[in-house]
């Protein structure tokens, strides 16, 4: 077996398309290689040996030795260098690199290879001492850390106290001779904490980074993180062990980050940071604030350090012919690590790079329209999930800002919430409902779940490729990163800024768009939905083939529908209505009234105010098809609870609060959910179901007379269970609408149909469609009742489902497609063979969960039907699912 790839010198064993046996980074170093980019020489172990050292006891295959030995004498070879020799030693890096990239896995280890002897060669035939023992102490502070497990604070507590002694504030003040002072007691902080001197056979070095990174892949932190994002342990991690080169050998040398477009905005321009004399993470670890890679870029910045198109122009020109070459060949915006090494530049890793919704969105259209990329694939590229930052709210320009701080607007959107200072906090506020902003000095990858519960994240220290703004980008919140003036007491729960403290607790505002920090709440508005946006969107409707309904019942939900381009409602939950203004007081007598006489008095009282909901709908919707389901809920949700309700309705009926208060303890229920609701209650009182049905049709005479289109309602059934129910309460819809028919000397078109949302009905679908115009899914109650899992109690258990693994995903989220969905493919196919080209549809929340819509897009339905907001991702997602 070969466990092991080469690449270098324009040449590679491996290419692009094979992430699973190389890694993403590996994979992409060696596609560079055969591109004939300038990439230092090196090899992959691949993810097999990952999977073979879990499965042998944390053993290796016998040949890897020997293919190691033989690639590292290959990349001596390209180099010139010999990996050991104390002449002309090779210095390489250990990096891992797993096929999605993976925060939690093993830090990259730079220098390998240096020991008390190298380090001298090394000095020599670089001719600076400084470079070499510089290059040295860095090696053994991060194989100490990384490989060893010797926190850095030991030796940053050494090196502070030397700096403080002579004077020094920076780490470039400290000359070789007092790294050569300080790396004997670099070494002896490990052999105190070891009990062990520090490795100096590089062979060793070498083999003990290599099982660092495969043992990384168990650690707690990758572990987590592969939970929460669905990676399974069997993928394995790959290592990859590359030749050096420097950025630290003075003024002409660098390293650096860039996007070849904007990753915030998707401006087509090269975007990043770099910093001169300086190695690897010094970037993106926030202890120097990095320099701009463009002119322009640091004249909008105002930043009187040089940008690296002005202190070595070269380099630079190589930079943008590369990011060219790179953006045509993966057709996609990069993210590219480079190093320059005496003013030449070297490629150390590109990748497709993250972005947010509104970058995402822009590079595709553009891509497309540079004729990078077709149509249908700029659809395909952006993630539907993505397009909620979007739809998120922005500070209102008018608003008055008082403004704090000024940092990087490291990830768009604004946010408004309680300050906290740590994760855990985050997660308990957040979980008891209310709405915070994390402030942290630096983010790390054990603050994913604060991120994930706050409405934003704010950091005083770290630059635009920093950990809290490149996550916080992905999570689509918004980040304000680097607002230095800002100091945080983590002790004292405090942060001071511009005279002020402010605590725990207290209100703040963050405004990603353009790094502000601001007291209190402020306005904001909506988003905007031209642009890119509405080009994507349009080439997404014209290939997907199902209909993007919204659940919306009020004239402001529908007319947010619109807007985002619903194309119809497919579930309007009446009972909403019920609680508007005094009207609740008339549905409370309906319910209270132990009679049917008192029954029809209230429904009178209720029928005006339902049929004027209605024609506001229809005219809003004007001609898009709307279905209307009845009374759906168990009626003790509308029962009065204090004694001054009680006392309100019991005046409205004329009768005593104790006849009422009786009637209530009738109504009690040990389980409403499986209780006495639904058709149940059209089948028990029809006439409620009668109310509504004329309330109904005389609202679509009149909203067809007001907009000149004809309005098709289509009522809807809830909770049937056998034709017969069904049957009853459609006789008695008919019959009203031929009744409003005759008075009003005008003939609705309209459907009856009914929801599927419990088994018995999907197995009875075929004669159940005897008398159902229409099926819509009501995948809520049907989860329920299909897993006799109460979805209100579930939150207390279901997790252990997940993260066991028992269940794939959250069966109220993505729809379980095994159980829920053969039943729902069960009924959408008798329900076709009885009744050739019934509509079908789904309404639960289902409706706008990407994997679900691809599920209902495979199962031949109609149209899906979602929350407001959720329409342009249903309409995204429907669209991929069509491709
Ligand atoms: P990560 O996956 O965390 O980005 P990398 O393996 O990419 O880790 O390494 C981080 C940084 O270390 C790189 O961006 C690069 O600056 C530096 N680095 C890695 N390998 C080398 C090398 N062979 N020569 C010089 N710098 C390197
Ligand atoms: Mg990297
Ligand atoms: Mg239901």
């Amino acid at each position: 077996t070969q466990w092991v790839y080469t690449f270098g010198d324009g040449k590679a064993e491996g290419e692009a398309g094979m992430k699973n046996l190389l890694g993403g980074k590996g994979a992409n170093l060696a596609e560079m290689s055969n591109l004939g980019l300038p990439v230092p020489p090196g090899f992959t172990i691949t993810t097999e040996v990952c999977t073979y050292y879990y499965d042998h006891g944390q053993s290796y295959p016998q040949e890897l030795k020997s293919q190691v030995e033989k690639a590292l004498s290959y990349v001596g070879g390209l180099t010139g260098r010999t990996f050991g020799d104390a002449a002309n030693p090779l210095l390489v890096s250990v990096r891992s690199g797993a096929r999605a990239s993976m925060p939690g896995m093993m830090d990259t280890v730079l220098n390998l290879g240096l020991n008390d002897t190298t380090v001298e060669a090394v000095a020599k035939d670089a001719g600076d001492e400084r470079f070499a023992y510089d290059s040295y102490r860095r090696f053994i502070t991060m194989y100490s850390n990384v490989v060893l497990g010797i926190e850095h604070h030991h030796f940053e507590e050494v090196l502070d106290e030397y700096k403080d002694r002579r004077g020094y504030t920076l780490d470039t003040d400290v000359t070789a001779s007092d790294w050569k002072a300080l790396i004997p007691r670099y070494k002896s902080i490990v052999e105190k904490e070891l009990g062990q001197p520090f490795p100096q056979d590089p062979h060793e070095q070498l083999w003990g980074a290599i099982g660092a990174v495969f043992g990384s892949w168990m650690n707690n932190r990758a572990i987590k993180y592969r939970e929460l994002h669905a990676i399974p342990a069997s993928w394995g991690t790959a290592v990859n062990v590359q030749a050096m080169v420097f950025g630290n050998m003075g003024e002409t040398s660098a390293t650096g980050v860039a996007f070849t477009r904007n990753p915030s905005t998707g401006e087509k321009e090269l975007y990043g940071e770099f910093l001169i004399n300086a190695q690897g993470e010094d970037v993106v670890a926030g202890i120097r604030t990095p320099q701009d890679i463009t002119e322009k870029a640091r004249i909008a910045s105002g930043s009187d350090r040089p940008s690296m198109e002005q202190a070595m122009p070269e380099a630079y020109n190589e930079l943008v012919r590369i990011y060219g070459i790179l953006e045509k060949h993966y057709r996609d915006m990069q993210d590219m690590e480079f190093t320059v090494e005496k003013g030449k530049l070297w490629m150390l890793q590109t990748r497709n790079g993250k972005r947010t919704a509104k970058a995402a969105l822009r590079i595709a259209v553009e891509l497309a329209s540079e004729g990078l990329i077709s149509q249908d694939e700029a659809v395909n590229r952006v993630d539907p999930a993505a397009l909620d930052q979007l739809l998120h709210p922005t500070i209102d320009p008018k608003a008055e800002r008082n403004i704090l701080a000024t940092g990087l607007p490291a990830s768009p959107g604004a946010a408004s919430g309680e300050i906290v200072f740590n994760s855990d906090d985050a997660e308990a506020a957040k979980k008891a409902g209310r709405k915070v902003i994390l402030v942290r000095i630096e983010t790390s990858p054990e603050d994913i779940h604060g991120m994930h519960a706050a409405e934003g994240i704010l950091t005083t220290r770290g630059g635009m490729t920093s950990h809290a703004a490149v996550v916080a980008r992905g999570m689509g919140k918004p980040c304000v990163s680097g607002a230095g003036s800002i100091r945080v007491d983590y002790a004292a729960q405090t942060l001071t800024v511009a005279g002020q403290s402010l605590k725990k607790g207290d209100i703040i505002t963050i405004d990603g768009s353009n790094g502000q920090v601001l007291l209190g709440e402020v306005k904001m508005l909506e988003p905007e939905l031209s642009g890119e946006f509405a080009t994507l969107m349009g080439w997404a409707d014209k290939v997907r083939r199902m209909k993007v309904r919204a659940n919306a019942e009020t004239p402001l939900d529908a007319k947010t529908a619109r807007t985002f381009g619903a194309e119809g409602i497919g579930l309007c939950r009446t009972e909403h209505m019920f609680f508007e203004g005094d009207r609740i007081i008339a549905v409370r007598e309906m319910i209270l009234s132990d009679d049917e006489a008192g029954r029809r008095a209230a429904l009178a009282k209720l029928l005006p105010m339902q049929r004027a909901d209605f024609v506001e709908l229809f005219t809003i919707m004007s001609g898009l098809p709307v279905t209307i389901r009845l009374l759906d809920p168990p009626l003790h949700e509308f029962l009065p609870h204090s004694e001054a309700e009680m006392q309100e309705v019991a005046k409205a009926m004329n009768t005593s609060v104790d006849k009422l208060k009786r009637r209530a303890v009738d109504l009690h229920e040990f389980n409403p959910m499986l209780g006495f609701r639904g058709v149940r209650l059209a089948v028990a009182y029809p006439e409620i179901a009668e109310m509504q049905a004329r309330a109904i049709f005389e609202a679509a005479v009149e909203a067809a007379r007001a907009t000149g289109k004809p309005v098709v309602p289509e009522v809807m059934v809830p909770l049937v269970m056998t034709k017969a129910e069904l049957d009853l309460v459609k006789a008695r819809i008919v019959a009203m609408a031929e009744a409003v028919s005759n008075e009003t000397g005008v003939t609705v078109e309209y459907q009856v149909g009914t929801m599927i949302e419990l088994p018995r009905a999907a197995l009875r679908a075929g004669e159940i469609a005897e008398s159902a115009e229409f099926f819509s899914f009501g995948t809520n109650d049907l989860t329920q009742t299909a897993l006799g899992i109460s979805r209100d109690d579930a939150a207390s258990f279901l997790g252990s489902y997940t993260s066991k693994g028992i269940l794939p995903a959250d069966p109220f989220v993505t729809i379980d497609q095994e159980g829920v969905g053969e039943l729902i493919k069960i009924a959408a196919e008798r329900g076709k063979r009885t009744r050739n080209g019934i509509k079908l549809g789904i309404c639960g929340e289902h409706g706008g969960d990407p994997a679900s819509i691809h599920f209902c897009q495979q199962t031949g339905l109609d149209y899906v039907s979602c929350s407001p907001y959720r329409v342009p991702i249903a309409r995204l997602a429907a669209a991929q699912a069509a491709l």
